[in-house]
């Protein structure tokens, strides 16, 4: 679904992707994982359009995608969430997923004027649907609460909540975990498990949890210093004695 061909990423002189080729096959949930500073979420920003490469290419379905910038590549289903979540602190949860579907009535001025009607139906679906994917989430009794008052796993899954709010093919999650408590944990790779066999969402995730990645993710792809290391199931990265190497190194 998506081939990734010697991409590069400098700043200055400094290669945080130095030459990365990769692929992600259309129905995986693949992990992406590494010691810090190994480039991960570097490659993510060049992927989801929010940094141009320094060179190299980005190819979706056949499809040269690289340096498209991160709506036209959500038109095309391509999807991410934030290391940092990106919510409005200040709207409900309802409203944050609400936001999400670009290319409504409402946006155009003149459609107010005219077609109120049709902005009123476009309303009511919305809500339908960011109600459904509340209840999805099994986070329906947050619906009310503001954003800001979410703790950080709720706010991951929220996140996920976006994704979901549109035609999503594939989903790129950067450390969607991290700093999540147990239980929110296995609430969040059963939606994303749910959303890969139920909806056919291709994922690509950043993980450090390697109980988490080897529950979810296969194949496991490494990377370190800006390089794919390793490709395999969570059994071969874990006995792969450069994998071990790069990682005791930091
Ligand atoms: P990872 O997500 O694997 O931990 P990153 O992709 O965030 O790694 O970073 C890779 C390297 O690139 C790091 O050494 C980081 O300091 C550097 N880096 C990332 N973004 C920038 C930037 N905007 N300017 C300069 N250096 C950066
Ligand atoms: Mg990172």
């Amino acid at each position: 679904m998506i081939r990734v061909e010697n991409l590069h990423r400098h700043f200055g002189g400094f290669r945080a992707v130095d030459g990365a080729t990769l692929e992600i096959a259309p129905g995986s949930i693949t992990g992406l994982v590494g010691p810090n500073g190994a480039g991960k979420s570097t490659l993510f920003n060049v992927i989801a359009g929010a940094l141009p490469p320094t060179s190299g290419r980005v190819i979706m379905d056949g499809e040269d995608i690289t340096g498209l910038p991160p709506h036209e590549l959500f038109k095309k289903g391509l999807l991410r969430t934030f290391q940092i979540a990106h919510e409005f602190s200040s709207m409900t949860c309802r409203e944050n997923l609400m936001m999400v579907p670009s290319g409504q009535a409402g946006e155009k001025l003149w459609n107010t004027w005219f077609n109120r009607k049709q902005i009123r139906d476009e309303e009511a679906a919305l809500l339908t649907k960011a109600d459904e994917v509340l209840d999805f989430l099994t986070i329906s009794h947050l619906k009310d609460e503001k954003a800001g008052n979410l703790s950080g796993g709720q706010k991951k899954l929220l996140e996920l909540g976006r994704t979901m709010m549109v035609e999503a093919k594939i989903v790129f999650l950067d450390e969607v975990g991290a700093g999540v408590n147990r239980t929110l944990l296995n609430t969040i790779g059963d939606a994303i498990q749910r959303l890969n066999k139920e909806r056919g969402y291709t994922f690509c995730m950043i993980e450090h949890d390697m109980e988490f990645i080897g529950r979810l993710c296969d194949p496991v792809i490494v990377m370190a210093e800006g390089k794919v290391l390793a490709e395999g199931t969570i059994e071969d990265i874990k006995s792969n004695e450069q994998v071990i190497e790069a990682y005791l190194g930091t």
